[in-house]
C-alpha cells in the first residue's frame, strides 16, 4: 500500500484543474460576493460520520469548489475591511502549494528549506536594524511570538532555574497600554505568572501608551516589593492602530533593566514603507519584535515571526537535550542551526517558502508601497467621514484603521445593525470595536486589492444603510 496515484498523467490533470480553478477565483475576486453565511444544509454534510473507502481526488475537489470556495471569511476580497487580515498573493500561494509537496520538518538538521528561513531571518534583521547574530523564527502568529517572548523575558529575570524549578511565588509584574492584546495578558496566564500581573496603563489622546503613569506605576510596584521584568510597546494597536513612542520606552526598559518587546503584529512591517517608518523610531532598540507576515506582509496565513536581539537567552528559553535530537558532525543529522531550540515546536513546517516567495517575487519595496497605500485610503476615508454630517470619526488615524459611526438615536445599537447588514450584503465588509464605552465601526484596511472605490463603496453603503436603519428602528 502507498498512496502515490496509479495514473500520474490523470492526477496531473486533476492538479492543473485545482490550481485554475483557484486562479480563476482570485481573478474574479472583486465579482464575488465577499461573504456569504454558508447554508445549513451544507454545514450538515460536514457531519458525515469518517469515511473508510477513499473517493476520486475529481469528487474532493468538486466538493471543495460547491462547499468551501464560496463561503470563505473574505478577508482575499478587496472590500474586507474587518479585523486586521492580510489579502495573500498568488505567489504566496504558490510557495505553501511547493512547500506541502516537499513535506519539509523544519525542527532541525541539514537541509536547504533552513537556509531559506534564516535568509528570511537574515531580511528581517537588515529591515529592523537589528545586530548580524540575532536569532528569530516563523511561528504560527504574533501571538504565539508575544507568548514566547514572554517567556525569554521571564527567563532573564529568573535565570535557568525557572525552567526545572517553575516560577515559585515570584513577583514578576510586565507593563503594557490598556490598548495592548488580549494574547498579552493571555501569555502571562500561559507562563504562570498571572494575568492580573500584567499592568494595563492608560493611554493618552492618541492611543499611546502614558508615560508618567507607566513610570509611576513602575516606581510603585518596586515600593511595594515587586519585580517589574518585561515593558510591552505596541506598533499599531488593534483597535485604532496607535504607535507607542517605542524610543522613550526604550529609554525607560534601558533605566529599569526591563526586557523590552514590542508587539508589531500589524505595524512593525510599516518599517518597508518611507511614510510610516519614521513613526517607529525606537523598533530597532526592541530586546524582542513580534510580528506578522499574514497581515501587511501579505503573506498567506499562517505566517507570524519573533526576532530576538540575544541569541543565547533566546536558546537558554527553549533547547533542551533529548538523544533523538542529538547534532551529527555530519550527515543529515548535522546542520548548526535547529530551530526546535528556539521555540516550543519540534515538527515545525516550511512558512518560510510562502514569505520567500512573496518577498522574492513582489520585493520589499512594492510590500512597502501596499502598506504606504493602505494608510492613504486610511487618511482618504477619514477626511470623507469628517466631511459626512451623517457620519462622525471617532479615533485618530495614524496608520491604516479608521473608527467611524453613524450619528443617530441609540447609536451603539444602531452602529451594530450597520455592521451586521453590510457583512451580510457581500459587498464591503467592516467590523465593529468599543472605544470609551462607545460602539465603533472598525475599517481596517490591510488587504492590497483594496482601491479608493472600495472606500466609496464603505461609505456610500454605510450612508445608505443607516438610512434604512435608522428608519426601521423608528418604524
Ligand atoms: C493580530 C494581532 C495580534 C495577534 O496576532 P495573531 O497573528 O493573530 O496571533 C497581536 N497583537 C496585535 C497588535 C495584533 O494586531
Amino acid at each position: 500500500m502507498n498512496l502515490d496515484p496509479d495514473d500520474w498523467s490523470d492526477v496531473r490533470d486533476q492538479g492543473h484543474g485545482l490550481m485554475d480553478l483557484m486562479l480563476h477565483h482570485l481573478e474574479t475576486l472583486r465579482d464575488q460576493p465577499l461573504w456569504r453565511a454558508p447554508p445549513g444544509e451544507l454545514r450538515q454534510g460536514f457531519r458525515e460520520p469518517l469515511p473508510r473507502a477513499g473517493a476520486p481526488l475529481s469528487q474532493v475537489g468538486e466538493a471543495f469548489a460547491e462547499t468551501i470556495l464560496p463561503y470563505s471569511s473574505g478577508n482575499a476580497h478587496p472590500g474586507f475591511m474587518g479585523w486586521v487580515q492580510g489579502g495573500g498573493t498568488v505567489a504566496g500561494m504558490l510557495g505553501e502549494m511547493l512547500a506541502a509537496g516537499l513535506n519539509a520538518n523544519l525542527g532541525g538538521r541539514d537541509h536547504m528549506a533552513l537556509e531559506v528561513e534564516q535568509q528570511v531571518l537574515g531580511w528581517t534583521r537588515q529591515m529592523f536594524g537589528f545586530p548580524a547574530d540575532a536569532s528569530g523564527l516563523f511561528v504560527t502568529g504574533a501571538s504565539q511570538a508575544n507568548f514566547m517572548a514572554l517567556l525569554i523575558a521571564r527567563l532573564r529575570a529568573l535565570g535557568p532555574r525557572v525552567r526545572t524549578a517553575g516560577v515559585g511565588r515570584a513577583p514578576l509584574i510586565a507593563y503594557a497600554s490598556r490598548a495592548v492584546h488580549g494574547c498579552v495578558a493571555g501569555a502571562m496566564d500561559m507562563a504562570g505568572l498571572g494575568a492580573s500581573q500584567l499592568r494595563l496603563v492608560p493611554t493618552d489622546a492618541d492611543g499611546r501608551i502614558r508615560l508618567d503613569v507607566l513610570r509611576a506605576a513602575i516606581a510603585a510596584d518596586r515600593a511595594a516589593g515587586l519585580a517589574p521584568f518585561l515593558l510591552v510597546g505596541t506598533a499599531g494597536t488593534v483597535d485604532i492602530g496607535a504607535i507607542d513612542d517605542l524610543d522613550a520606552l526604550a529609554d525607560l526598559a534601558a533605566a529599569e533593566d526591563l526586557h523590552f518587546h514590542v508587539d508589531g503584529a500589524l505595524g512593525a512591517l510599516g518599517v518597508l514603507a518611507p511614510s510610516v517608518a519614521p513613526m517607529l523610531k525606537g523598533l530597532e532598540r526592541a530586546d524582542s519584535i513580534a510580528f506578522d507576515w499574514h497581515k501587511w506582509g501579505q503573506t498567506p496565513y499562517d505566517a507570524g515571526f519573533l526576532l530576538v536581539r540575544d541569541p543565547a537567552l533566546h536558546r537558554g528559553a527553549f533547547a533542551s537535550e533529548a538523544a533523538y535530537l542529538s547534532r551529527a558532525e555530519r550527515g543529515l543529522a548535522a546542520g548548526d542551526w535547529w530551530p526546535c531550540d528556539y521555540g516550543p515546536d519540534l515538527s515545525r513546517g516550511f512558512r518560510a517558502l510562502k514569505t520567500w516567495f512573496t518577498i522574492k517575487t513582489y520585493g520589499a519595496d512594492a510590500l512597502g508601497q501596499v502598506i504606504a497605500q493602505t494608510c492613504d485610503l486610511a487618511r482618504e476615508l477619514a477626511a470623507r467621514v469628517a466631511a459626512e454630517p451623517a457620519l462622525e470619526l471617532m479615533a485618530p488615524v495614524a496608520l491604516n484603521i479608521v473608527c467611524f459611526r453613524y450619528v443617530g438615536a441609540e447609536a451603539d445599537a444602531l452602529n451594530a445593525e450597520i455592521v451586521a447588514d453590510l457583512q451580510e450584503a457581500g459587498l464591503v465588509a467592516p467590523s465593529l470595536t468599543r472605544l470609551d464605552g462607545r460602539t465603533a465601526i472598525r475599517a481596517a484596511i490591510v488587504n492590497h486589492r483594496t482601491e479608493l472605490r472600495d472606500i466609496e463603496s464603505l461609505v456610500a453603503s454605510v450612508l445608505a444603510a443607516g438610512r434604512t436603519a435608522s428608519q426601521r428602528r423608528a418604524a
